[in-house]
C-alpha cells in the first residue's frame, strides 16, 4: 500500500494566472489593474474609456479614484 498520493498536499489558491474583470465578470488573460485590486479587461476598458480616462494616458479607478497609467502596469 502506498500513500504517496494521499500525502500530496493541495496548493493554496494564491494568485490566479487568469485575471477576472470586475466589470463584466469574465476571466481574461489580461486585465488593467489598480493598486486597490480592481481589475478591468481590455474590452470593458474600451467601452468605458470615455468615463474612466480623459486623455487616454491615465485611467481613473472607479473603486478608489486612483489614477493609473496605460501600458505601465
Ligand atoms: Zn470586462
Ligand atoms: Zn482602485
Amino acid at each position: 500500500m502506498s500513500d504517496t498520493r494521499a500525502n500530496r498536499r493541495k496548493r493554496r489558491w494564491r494568485r490566479p494566472s487568469i485575471q477576472q474583470c470586475h466589470c463584466c465578470g469574465q476571466q481574461k488573460p489580461f486585465c488593467w489593474r489598480c493598486r486597490c485590486g480592481f481589475e478591468i479587461c481590455q474590452s470593458c476598458m474600451q467601452e468605458n474609456v470615455w468615463g474612466m480616462s480623459c486623455n487616454h494616458i491615465t485611467w481613473q479607478c472607479p473603486d478608489c479614484g486612483q489614477l493609473n497609467g496605460f501600458g505601465n502596469q
